[in-house]
């Protein structure tokens, strides 16, 4: 899931929630006064810390029979 950052209209804090994309244009609690009164401020996938244990979770599901699951020829599946 990516990260989205908010501003709270109420108190100009800014946060970060960890929400899905169809999710993403709700309005978000605000942590530091609990307005609902904030704004989505990134369209793109923010990259923090905690997205590389995603990263290494999806390598890991990817890479079960080679380089691409035999695809391109190079990783011993070509019909040749
Ligand atoms: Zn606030």
């Amino acid at each position: 899931m990516p990260i989205y950052e908010y501003r709270c209209e109420s108190c100009a804090e800014k946060f970060e929630v960890l929400t899905r994309f169809a999710e993403r244009d709700r309005a978000q609690v605000c942590p530091t006064c609990e307005s609902t009164k904030t704004r989505v401020l990134v369209s793109s996938f923010a990259v923090t810390g905690s997205s590389e244990s995603f990263a290494s979770d999806f390598a890991g599901e990817s890479t079960g029979g080679g380089c691409c699951g035999g695809a391109c020829g190079s990783c011993g599946s070509s019909p040749n």
